[in-house]
């Protein structure tokens, strides 16, 4: 007996050590990168002129999952940041678009304003901004960095961005900072929700410099001129379909007027590493004075800016991400020297991907087939606004109110405004229609069978893959339905549309030249997933994942929960190989 004793309490006194081993080994320092629309083929296409440090390091020496995809239908910033922040998908955290209309409040609404913040770290005597200071009050559900909070109480959780909706929804609700850049006060700030942190807040006495040096956009060199041709479809006869920046000029090299030109080139990105690092700094990340494990989010947003004007076959995406690639290289190389945090791991994704602009893609398929394919365009469901008549509507949207004011017998007087006539209140892109229910009561039509006549109508417009009305998206979507996962996923019945719409394939919602992103297609839901880092288990690795793998992989290394729970754990993460299984064989 007491022998066994002996025995038992050896075995705890072992297990114990093994445990204190175990956690003194993991990360002192987890760093999520998040490149605001970048595709995963960027990674292949661009990989030539890549340097030995930048995504290399990833490709070469860390774990790659080639066939990630987000697992929601509405490829936006906000609802793509908050997946990666909590390992959730918008049904469950609410972020079903980046802006939605809430009828119970009768108003719309930005994923991360907070009316009840003030501002900190405005300029004195700052503008009235018509833009609301933020904070992760519209989110719900667990963040995995208030997770790891809980989990070791003297862990910090920093996130540093261009954009509001990618430091907000990626620190989470107990973030010891979270700074983003505003563009009326031309610098970063955070709001009162979160603690004051004025010696971060610092960064910006080193703004003036970076402006001043920062003044033109010309080609990096890092692709020799031979090769740019081939790497990109930029003929100057389509050139009419990018968006020329008033002041920049429509051609390499850019001129960088202001503090929004520069922000909006790839030197955006180059700031917000420079920020990264001096939050490494102020805060000493990696070197937990509790040894509990840090977190630092960074959300690169700048390709998300000049890529929408150019698009992703243009020079400048192309230049974009070398550069890129090359800024990260120069911080990859300060974090494993100056920084010296003692191990670290790092994930680099993306919130949503990018459509091809439609007519740069049907110029690519005639070119290689000789035929105009047809494939790809524009739809456009807007209308001017709530005071405006509806006879200055989009045409397709104009159309729509003719359909149903015919369909249900009422005279529609084009000439009232939108608010007071039409039956639909607005349209939320990419997300779909909703009814402006004060109308149908006054001409006393139910709802739904304003919503199935909405539904009917879309279904067969060029471009529209799927409609549903909101009452079939509650029900249950047909197993028949390839989207019906996605779009469901996508969908909180409080904040939805009463009409859901997505788009085929190569199909945007812009009207403007210049491309977007939003629906559920390879091109916008295809993104990067790698990890390089203490104890990553290298690779390609051919699983179907999302990156709601990311919070659900840093807690099960710290042996906590966060993420959705059918959410895949990357074993890759843990050391171990992963279970490759063929991403058909998966739904
Ligand atoms: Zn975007």
């Amino acid at each position: 007996m007491r022998r066994r004793r002996t025995a038992t309490s050896a075995f705890l006194l072992l297990f114990l050590l093994a445990g204190a081993l175990g956690a003194a080994e993991k990360p002192a320092l987890v760093v999520v990168l998040s490149v605001d629309q970048m595709r995963n083929d960027y990674l292949d296409r661009f990989r030539p002129w890549f340097g030995r440090d930048g995504f290399n390091r990833f490709l070469e020496r860390g774990a790659r999952y080639p066939e990630a995809r987000l697992r929601h239908a509405a490829t936006l910033t906000c609802p793509g940041h908050t997946a990666i922040g909590t390992g959730l998908d918008p049904r469950e955290t609410g972020i079903v678009a980046n802006n939605w209309y809430d009828a119970g409040k009768a108003r719309r609404e930005y994923c991360v304003e907070d009316r009840a913040a003030q501002w900190v770290g405005a300029p004195p005597n700052a503008p009235k901004i018509p833009i609301l200071p933020a904070s992760p009050v519209l989110i719900s559900g667990d963040f995995l960095g208030d997770r790891l909070k809980e989990k070791f109480p003297g862990a910090r959780v920093v996130a540093v961005s261009l954009k509001d909706r990618a430091a907000v929804p990626m620190g989470g609700r107990k973030a010891d900072a979270a700074l983003w850049f505003v563009r009326e006060f031309g610098r970063f700030v955070t709001s009162s929700f979160y603690p004051p942190r004025r010696s971060l807040l610092a960064f910006n006495d080193r703004l003036a410099t970076f402006w001043a040096s920062h003044k033109k956009w010309d080609l990096s060199g890092r692709i020799p001129e031979k090769d740019l041709s081939r790497v990109a479809f930029d003929p100057p006869e389509l050139a009419r379909y990018k968006e020329s920046v008033p002041g920049t000029g429509d051609r390499f090299p850019h001129s960088l007027p202001g503090i929004p030109n520069v922000i909006e080139s790839p030197f955006g990105d180059e700031l917000v590493l420079e920020l990264a690092k001096y939050a490494i700094h102020d805060f000493h990340l990696g070197h937990n004075p509790a040894h509990a494990p840090d977190l630092l989010f960074v959300g690169l947003s700048a390709l998300d800016y000049y890529g929408h004007r150019f698009g992703p076959d243009s020079r400048e995406v192309a230049d974009g991400v070398v550069r890129l690639d090359g800024q990260l290289e120069a911080f990859f190389r300060w974090l494993d020297g100056e920084a010296g945090a003692r191990s670290t791991l790092v994930f680099l994704t993306s919130d949503h991907g990018m459509t091809t602009i439609p007519e740069v893609a049907r110029a690519k398929e005639r070119a290689r087939t000789g035929k105009d394919p047809n494939s790809a365009g524009r739809v456009d469901f807007g209308s001017t606004g709530d005071s405006a008549p509806v006879a200055q509507d989009s045409p397709d949207r104009l159309a729509l109110e003719k359909h149903l004011a015919k369909k249900f017998g009422y005279s529609l007087d084009p000439m009232l405004p939108n608010a007071l006539e039409g039956a639909i209140l607005r349209f939320e892109e990419p997300i779909g229609l909703y009814l402006n229910r004060p109308v149908l009561a006054r001409r006393r039509l139910a709802p739904e069978r304003v919503k199935e006549a909405v539904r009917d109508w879309l279904r067969p417009r060029p471009g529209v893959r799927a409609a549903y009305t909101n009452t079939e998206v509650e029900d249950g979507l047909p197993a028949s339905e390839s989207l019906g996962v996605a779009i469901e996923r996508s969908f909180r019945a409080d904040r939805s549309p009463d009409v859901v719409v997505s788009l085929r394939p190569g199909w945007i919602f812009r009207k403007e030249p210049g491309s977007t992103h939003g629906g559920p297609s390879e091109e916008n839901q295809r993104i990067p997933l790698l990890v390089w880092g203490s104890g990553v288990k290298p690779g390609s690795w051919n699983v179907r994942v999302s990156p709601l793998s990311i919070a659900r992989s840093v807690a099960a290394l710290y042996g906590f929960e966060a993420g959705a729970r059918d959410a895949e754990v990357l074993s890759s993460v843990l050391g171990r190989d992963e279970e490759v299984r063929s991403p058909a064989s998966r739904p």
